[in-house]
């Protein structure tokens, strides 16, 4: 159990340490229950028009502090403030278009039984939802979970990542108009997590992160038997086909695979390109990689930042490094531009093989393995061919091409032409290892919603099915 000590917050681009936080404790956790839980029955009370009020007021005061909140996600985190200001409007919109949603999804009325009778499908709350997220996209994969939950009527108890827990627990502070207590936020690593997953005030657990992780949790939820929301790693693939223009595929996929350092769960990792134009997207690739920055992330001609944190790299290192062992050959890349901080060089690697780590395993890092192709058969396949189905991109003109893509690869998200590119208003998650459940869309409330079938008959009559059978 978590004593009360304090996380430590480092700046990635220098690798020191610049504010600490204390670290929730059981007994702080067991107040934040019960404020939840009070704060719930209070919400319950308000209408949905008036709460959408309220999550138009929370995306301005969110709008209102985007540079500040960028500006810590940057020093926290390590993703350039560019990309971290896009991410505070992303989050401001989530609330807005939960506050709007959430109101035209209160049930639906199923035919009846009988024509006298009326039937209703009631969706109501689930209670207190634990949101657990991790440190790529702080702020955007916290409203993922706490604007559905609390647009569906729960309380919610935020626990960010231990790496990035400032602009987070400041989000929780400028948002304004809601019940005391029915968004909190608690702090620390694991053993913070797994305390709250385990509390039994919590009732639900919407959590982002490893499919390590996501195990342990799932273990948690299924042995109390409520519910999980798990949004897990990746290893996406990425396809050229031969029919595009090589010059916009190669920068779609230097950036797609590159942003924020490759950190992205839905960041392509394995490259199938195919063979009349794998030495021309290869040449396209290299020179695009050749003229990006890499630096401190506050500045704004910087396209790339430091990675997380020194473990995270040597991870990379350590997948680049085997792939290299085993004949695998670095195009460009492939080490570290400067001594301070966690800064990885952009990589492309050509000669890799499906059993290295850095085609099969999650990387997390600005690798880009290449891998020539004969056709789409054999893209396909190779894409189908790992335990995970986060995303899937491809680029092609061929409208056979796309359907057999949209249709064969089993993958959450297929994005044609335009890598990356999510939409509040459509469900994101991942198919096999890559997770259970949905986010965004209608699927991402409906994850915080209870169903409640009421059966109404107005006259009040003996049926003829009751006891005695006999008669
Ligand atoms: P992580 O699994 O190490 O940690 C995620 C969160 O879980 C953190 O807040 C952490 O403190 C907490 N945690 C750790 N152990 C716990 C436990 N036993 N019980 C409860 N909580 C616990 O992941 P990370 O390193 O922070 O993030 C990177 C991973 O997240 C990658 O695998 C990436 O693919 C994945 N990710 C997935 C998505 C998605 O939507 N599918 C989005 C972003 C990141």
């Amino acid at each position: 159990m978590p004593e009360s000590t304090k996380i430590k917050v480092v700046n990635p681009a220098t690798g020191e340490t610049f504010e600490e936080v204390p670290t929730t404790t059981r007994k702080e956790l067991d107040a934040a229950t019960k404020r939840a839980r009070s704060a719930f029955g209070e919400w319950r009370g308000v209408s949905g028009l008036e709460r959408a009020e309220i999550f138009h007021g929370i995306s301005r005061t969110l709008l209102e502090h985007a540079d500040e909140l960028a500006e810590t996600m940057t020093k926290e985190g390590g993703k350039p403030f560019i990309e971290n200001r896009d991410e505070v409007d992303w989050t401001a919109a989530c609330f807005d278009y939960y506050g709007e949603v959430a109101r035209d999804s209160v049930g639906y009325l199923p035919a009846p039984i009988e024509a006298e009778q009326l039937a209703l499908v009631i969706k109501e709350p689930v209670g207190t939802v634990a949101c657990i997220v991790p440190w790529n996209y702080p702020l955007l994969l916290a409203a993922w979970k706490v604007a559905p939950a609390l647009a569906a009527g729960n309380a919610v108890i935020l626990k960010p990542s231990e790496e990035t827990p400032l602009a987070t627990r400041r989000m929780a502070e400028i948002i304004e108009g809601l019940p005391d207590g029915l968004l909190q936020t608690i702090h620390g690593a694991g053993d913070v997590g797994d305390m709250l997953v385990r509390h039994p005030e919590v009732d639900m657990v919407a959590f982002t992160g490893s499919q390590e992780t996501g195990r342990k949790v799932g273990m948690v939820t299924a042995e109390r038997l409520i519910r999980a929301n798990l949004e897990l790693g990746g290893k996406d693939p990425f396809i050229i086909c031969d029919d595009v223009d090589i010059e916009v595929a190669a920068q779609g996929a230097v950036w797609a695979a590159c942003l924020n350092a490759g950190q992205v769960c839905t960041s392509p990792e394995r490259f199938y390109v195919m063979k009349g134009v794998a030495g021309e997207f290869l040449e396209a690739a290299r020179s695009h990689v050749e003229s990006l920055n890499i630096g401190d992330p506050m500045e704004k001609a910087t396209d790339i930042g430091p990675m997380i944190n020194a473990a995270g790299r040597a991870k990379v290192e350590s997948h680049v490094g085997e792939a290299e062992a085993n004949g695998a050959k670095v195009v460009v890349g492939g080490g570290r531009p400067y001594e301070r901080g966690f800064f990885y060089e952009p990589t492309i690697l050509t000669g890799v093989e499906p059993s290295m780590a850095v085609m099969s395993e999650e990387t997390f890092g600005p690798v880009i393995p290449v891998v020539e192709v004969g056709g789409l058969d054999e893209a396909i396949a190779h894409a189908n061919s790992v335990p995970f189905g986060l995303g899937a991109n491809i680029y092609t003109r061929d409208f056979g091409n796309m359907l057999r893509c949209m249709r064969e690869i089993r993958a959450g998200t297929v994005w044609i032409n335009d890598p990356l590119t999510d939409n509040d208003a459509a469900p994101f998650g991942g198919q096999k290892g890559s997770g259970i459940g949905r986010e965004l869309g209608r699927e991402g409330l409906e994850a915080f919603q209870e169903s409640k079938h009421v059966h109404i008959d107005p006259r009040v009559e003996k049926k003829e099915w009751w006891y005695p059978y006999g008669e």
